[in-house]
């Protein structure tokens, strides 16, 4: 392949079109997609490692972080981040199991769901996980299972530092009401009476959103925190040692998108929350989307192309609301872009022409985007759609029951199998009884 080796530089800001142009046609070549592949996904190992990297790099070297397994949960993803250091964010105790898949240390899973039954409390500590009490009633529950059965867990309560919602109000979680932690506000005398009452509880944790929050928020939240940390430490006379800040350090979907760089969100940490960097204290991370967003390019090939009667042209490709899931039903908060690339695989030359792209489910909502300026689609080309590293595959839906396609990994210009392209046969596995 004579393609521009500089592309290969390209890993820390976005994927480029030469760096999705040289993934393209290596996976087209490498005979590892189904002969039939309409749409495949990419996660690029290697950029994803670089961003890791910029975080560790970014906080103390104290810090433990740990990566949002909802924003991608294959294994072989996860192995990756375990095998650079991290630690995994569980947000179900059927993430805590992705996690020990991975071959995450115990003490490395975060346990975070806010619907913890006791079973699943009672395995959390069994395994030594790291959990956050979500509310007062899970809080008698692990309670009540350490009294039974002990734990070598470390415990930490959630916090809601109720700062407001930030620009997305759906994926915010930190504004008063929000169903997630204590009320810092509200609760604040029950919150270090919990302290004072628990000798296990050892950290605090607290989580702002995702992808709408800006450093500012980010920041105020922690600061009212630590200011919270402080006032229990100095009732209850022992150090909460762990502090965990959460995720929701925005990503870049849109050219004139600029988000904080770790170092940047860092830096204005260390400015205004200095008790976070001080010996006493161990910070924990559980950033997801940041890390993983702009790693994932998903690709399809074009269906069909057609003129409507008001004289529109629109595309139809393979890839629609089930695996878009936040960008069609909530289109205003959501965007993606695209590229075009002939049916080799090679950067479109065609002058920007409006189409409308819709995905292949049956409702007419579903619409990836309208009326938007790309080089001219053809019949059978690829689309590439951009930072789909990160609550894309992982919000996949059943409608209309098509098929998740494969995933590659792409590293050091080489191509691996991180999941294969479900058949049809698993799909009638899926919804059938199981009884033979
Ligand atoms: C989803 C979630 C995260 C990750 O959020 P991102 O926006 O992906 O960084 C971290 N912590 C908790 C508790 C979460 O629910």
């Amino acid at each position: 392949m004579t393609i521009d080796a500089t592309a290969v530089d390209s890993v820390s800001t976005r994927i480029d079109q030469s760096r999705a142009e040289w993934i393209l046609r290596s996976a087209l070549e490498s005979g590892l997609l189904p002969e039939h592949a309409s749409s495949f996904l990419v996660h690029d190992l290697e950029r994803m490692k670089q961003r890791l990297g910029e975080f560790k790099h970014a906080f103390p070297s104290s810090t433990r972080h740990s990566l949002a397994i909802k924003a991608n949960p294959l294994v072989e993803v996860l192995k990756v981040a375990v095998a650079e250091g991290f630690g995994l964010e569980a947000a179900s105790i059927e993430e805590v199991e992705l996690a020990i898949a991975a071959g995450c240390p115990h003490n490395k899973i975060v346990f975070d769901s806010p619907a913890k039954t006791v079973w699943e409390i009672e395995h959390g500590l069994r395994c030594g996980v790291i959990l956050n009490v979500d509310n007062f009633i899970e809080l008698s529950r692990v309670d009540e299972a350490i009294r039974r059965g002990g734990s070598k867990s470390a415990i930490g309560l959630r916090i809601n530092p109720e700062v407001g919602s930030g620009s997305i109000a759906h994926t915010s979680v930190g504004s008063v009401g929000s169903k997630f932690g204590l009320s810092i506000s509200d609760q604040r005398e029950q919150i270090i009476q919990a302290y004072a009452t628990h000798p296990w509880l050892v950290g605090i944790h607290t989580h702002v959103g995702s992808q709408g929050c800006g450093v500012k928020l980010l920041c105020e939240a922690v600061a009212k925190v630590e200011r919270l940390r402080r006032e229990i430490e100095s009732e209850v006379g022992r150090p909460i040692s762990i502090f965990n800040i959460g995720g929701g350090l925005p990503a870049a979907y849109l050219a004139d998108d600029n988000p904080p760089t770790p170092a940047e969100y860092a830096d204005q940490l260390r400015q205004s929350v200095p008790g976070l960097f001080q010996a006493d204290t161990t910070m924990m991370t559980e950033f997801g989307r940041a890390i993983q967003a702009g790693c994932g390019l998903a690709f399809s090939r074009v269906e069909t192309v057609r003129r409507l009667p008001n004289s529109r042209k629109l595309a139809v490709i393979h890839l629609g609301a089930d695996f878009l899931l936040r960008p069609v039903y909530r289109g205003d908060d959501w965007k993606h872009e695209f590229f075009v690339f002939d049916r080799q695989g090679k950067i479109s030359t065609e002058h920007d022409e409006p189409v409308t792209i819709a995905g292949p489910l049956c409702f007419s909502g579903d619409i990836l985007a309208d009326q938007l300026s790309i080089p001219s689609v053809k019949e059978h080309d690829w689309i590439a759609i951009r930072d789909c590293g990160a609550y894309t595959l992982s919000m996949w839906s059943r409608h209309c029951n098509r098929a998740i396609p494969a995933v590659l990994g792409f590293d050091q210009g080489r191509l691996s199998m991180l999941r294969p392209s479900e058949t049809v046969a698993d799909i009638v596995q899926l919804w059938s009884s199981g009884s033979e």
